[in-house]
Parts: structure tokens; C-alpha cells; sequence
């Protein structure tokens, strides 16, 4: 096993750097047990792909990326058994040569699969839940040293999966998947009060919805996604204009711009959000489709919000953020999922709408955030467990009813506190 001492750890977003005594890199299951066995403050690395600092006093960091295996596929139930460590992307890549694919994703594949699920991390559509909802088991190791098959007939299935990292870890799953298939992707735009209007309409007539906002701007952008046998037809010009040039080296540069003269942001916003006016669509692989061009670093919140009361909470979400009390130099993104029984999954038993804040990282980021999370906790919203949220002033307990159940479950699966984190009644 490889041993790194001293470790500087930094996240994708850069804004969690952490020197850690040790990173260990365990290539068998014995060797992580030696390792729980000779330390506390254990905390587990899939790709560091979150905001949220859930690794505070870290002492060992386990990186499970030497923990691999050959994927197994039962061909019967269609079913593939994952080291907890693989990133999505290379499940979507081996999946796809077997003519097989996950049922949903979130907008990026480099998450490890176990990192993602343990989150709660989603994708969007009213019929789907959070990525966990597609695990029907998993191999988990807990504080004790112990290892334990867990299945959906399990009483604390709903409660290990999604507990990023809490309880102890997840070696490896059994993933229901679906033979592959494409999406067809329209995307147009229209004023936010008709998205509003229309927007119960559209999560039932598509299969993915998501629509996008540069704030000040009056239109939103809507992606209305569905799944089809149809053939792949990307219109090669327009798509290299839309997801090359305009998503990434446009885009780019006008953070830049933005990021230098914040002033010039709203109005940059707005011309983005015009080239976006000419309706566009095309059909490709479901995880092409999913997956956005890699956005620069940000900062980000998302929090899921009852999805019954969209339309108060949309329509005030639009005019708080439209007054220009604050500049953003990034698009706003709006989702929605399924309800889940996953006790600490922020769609617990609701249907949810997910609205966050994106922005650069400048000196408004802190009050934005707060600004947010007072607007989220008057509509009685529930933060991403990977992405940032002020917990000093969260009522976990409120927000999650089972959440003295699960803390019980950690006095068994982890009663000396080796995977320490923030949680509390
Ligand atoms: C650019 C970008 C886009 C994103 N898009 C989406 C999106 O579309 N939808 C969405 O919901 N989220 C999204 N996220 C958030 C992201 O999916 C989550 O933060 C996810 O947890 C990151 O996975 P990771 O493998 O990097 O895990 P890490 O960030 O490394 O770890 C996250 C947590 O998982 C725990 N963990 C890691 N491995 C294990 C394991 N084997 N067993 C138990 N616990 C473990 C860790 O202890 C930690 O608490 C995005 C993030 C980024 C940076």
C-alpha cells in the first residue's frame, strides 16, 4: 500500500487546502482495517469534487483508487457490481461498450461513484431520485473494523448509503443499470415569469428538466430532455458554436472579464444569455447529453426545496437575485427530483426543486451564501451534503426527522468516533 506522509490536500474548487499527516492508498480490504485500527480521524477521498469541508482535523486521508476491480455484470437482472472508488466516467465508458447505461446522472463524470452517492448527489427529473436510488447493495466497512453486506431488505440501507462518509465506508456497489439508450435535448428561452408558468408543464412532459439563469438577465435558458431510441444527430457547426466556443472558451473569458470588472458582469450576462435565444437541439449518448463542458472553479450552494411550492419559491428566487445587490459572474442552475427514503438524503420523502447559487469566489461570496441560506431556510430547504452551507446556523434536526435515528446508528457502526464530522441533534 502506498503511504504518503505529510499530505497537502487541496479540492477541485480550491477552497479547502488541509495538511494531513497521512493519505493512504489501501490496495485490500486487511490493510484498511489496519488502518482504522491505528487511527482516529479518519476521513475518505473519492475525487474531491465537494465544496463542503466535511474533513476538519483530518489525521488519516483513504484514497480509494488503488481498491479496484474488473467490473462484474449479472446479465439477468442487468446489475454490475463497482469498486466504490471507480469515477463515473469510467463506468459511463464501460457501461457503454457493453451497451449498458446508469439510469440518471448529474452534469459532470468525475466523481467517484461512491463519493457522489454518499452525498445524495442528483441529477434532474421528476421521475428520478438521487443517484443512491440505483444501488440495490453495497460492501460497507464501519468504525469497528467490520465489514457488512447491505441490501435493500437491510433496516439501515436508507440509512449507510447516503452518510458521506460518517459511518464508515463504501467498498463497493451493485448498481441496477439500463440498456443504453439517447436523449433528445431541446434548449430554448424564455422569460422567467413564463418558466414559471409553464414549468409544471414541462417536468411532466419531460423526461430531464433544467433551466438556467445569468442573473440579471430576463430570459432563462431551458434544457427539456427526453429519452428516445432515436439515432445521435448533433448538428456539428452549431454544436462546436454551442458547446465549444460559447460554454467554454467564451465563457471562460468573460468570467475572467467578470472576475476584474465585477461592474461589467449583468450586462455580460445578458449577452451570453442572448446567444443562447436561437433554439437549438440535438440527440446523443444519455451520458453525453447529462454531462455539461467542465466549468471553471466556483463557489456553489444548492439546497432542495419542497417542490410543491415552486412557484413562490421560483418567483421570489428570480426577484431577490435580479435587484443586482449582488454581481454573478456564473449561471444559476435550477433542478428537480424525485423523492427518496434515504434518511439524510436532502429529498427525504419530497419531491424536490433544486435551487442553489453559483458564483466566483470574490468578497461578496460570504454574504451571498448567507443571503441564500436565510432565503432557503424560510422555504424550508435542505442542503447538498457536498456543496457549501453555513451549519452554525442549520437546524439539522428539523430539516431531517430521522437524523437522532441515524446519530444512534453511529454509536453502533462507529462508537469511537473515527469518522468525526459536523452533524449534531
Ligand atoms: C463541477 C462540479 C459539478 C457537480 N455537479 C453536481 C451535480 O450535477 N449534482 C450533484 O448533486 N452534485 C454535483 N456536484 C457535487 C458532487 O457530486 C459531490 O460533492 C460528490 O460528493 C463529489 O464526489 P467525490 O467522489 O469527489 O467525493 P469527495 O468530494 O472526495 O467526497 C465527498 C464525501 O464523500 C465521502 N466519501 C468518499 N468516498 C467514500 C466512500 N468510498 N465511502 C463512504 N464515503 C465516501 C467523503 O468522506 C466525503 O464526505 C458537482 C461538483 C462539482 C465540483
Amino acid at each position: 500500500m502506498k503511504i504518503h506522509k505529510n499530505h497537502s490536500f487541496q479540492n477541485w474548487a480550491q477552497n479547502i487546502h488541509l495538511e494531513i499527516p497521512y493519505l493512504y492508498q489501501p490496495e485490500n480490504t486487511t490493510e484498511l482495517i489496519e488502518i482504522i485500527h491505528k487511527h482516529q480521524k479518519i476521513r475518505f477521498l473519492g475525487s474531491g469534487h465537494s465544496w463542503n469541508n466535511l474533513w476538519n482535523e483530518t489525521e488519516a486521508l483513504i484514497d480509494f483508487t488503488h481498491l479496484t476491480f474488473e467490473p462484474i455484470i449479472h446479465s439477468e437482472t442487468l446489475e454490475v457490481e463497482i469498486p466504490g472508488g471507480m469515477k463515473l466516467w469510467q463506468i459511463n465508458e464501460f457501461l457503454d461498450s457493453k451497451n449498458l447505461a446508469l439510469q440518471n446522472l448529474g452534469s459532470i463524470d468525475q466523481q467517484s461513484i461512491a463519493g457522489a452517492i454518499s452525498t445524495g448527489t442528483h441529477g434532474t427529473g421528476l421521475k428520478f431520485s438521487c443517484l443512491a436510488s440505483q444501488c440495490n447493495e453495497f460492501t460497507f466497512l464501519d468504525g469497528k473494523g467490520n465489514l457488512h453486506n447491505i441490501n435493500k431488505n437491510h433496516p439501515h440501507f436508507f440509512a449507510l448509503l447516503v452518510s458521506f462518509g460518517t459511518l464508515g465506508m463504501i467498498l463497493k456497489l451493485k448498481i441496477q443499470v439500463v440498456p443504453s439508450y439517447q436523449i433528445q435535448e431541446n434548449t430554448f428561452t424564455c422569460k422567467w415569469e413564463n418558466a414559471i408558468e409553464n414549468f409544471e408543464t414541462w417536468i411532466y412532459e419531460y423526461d430531464h428538466l433544467k433551466l438556467w439563469w445569468l442573473p440579471p438577465a430576463s430570459d432563462a435558458v431551458v434544457y427539456a430532455m427526453k429519452r428516445t431510441q432515436c439515432p445521435i444527430q448533433e448538428p456539428n457547426i452549431q454544436n462546436f458554436w454551442r458547446e465549444k466556443v460559447l460554454s467554454v472558451w467564451f465563457y471562460r473569458l468573460f468570467v475572467k472579464i467578470g472576475n476584474l470588472y465585477p461592474q461589467l458582469r449583468p450586462r455580460i450576462n445578458q449577452f451570453l444569455t442572448s446567444q443562447m435565444r436561437k433554439p437549438y437541439q440535438r440527440t446523443n449518448k444519455s451520458y453525453k447529453i447529462f454531462k455539461v463542458a467542465e466549468p471553471p472553479v466556483h463557489r456553489e450552494t444548492e439546497w432542495a426545496f419542497p417542490l410543491w411550492n415552486y412557484k413562490n419559491i421560483l418567483t421570489d428566487y428570480f426577484q431577490r437575485y435580479s435587484d443586482n445587490r449582488f454581481t454573478f459572474n456564473f449561471i444559476q442552475e435550477i433542478r428537480i427530483s424525485q423523492s427518496d427514503n434515504f434518511w439524510l438524503s436532502p429529498s427525504y420523502e419530497r419531491d424536490s426543486l433544486w435551487l442553489g447559487i453559483y458564483n466566483h469566489w470574490d468578497s461578496q461570496w460570504t454574504n451571498l451564501l448567507n443571503d441564500f441560506q436565510s432565503f432557503a431556510l424560510q422555504y424550508h430547504g435542505r442542503p447538498h451534503w457536498g456543496k457549501e452551507f453555513n451549519p452554525t446556523n442549520f437546524n439539522f434536526s428539523k430539516a431531517y426527522p430521522k437524523l437522532n435515528d441515524f446519530l444512534d446508528l453511529k454509536k453502533i457502526y462507529d462508537p469511537e468516533n473515527k469518522f468525526h464530522n459536523l452533524l449534531k441533534s
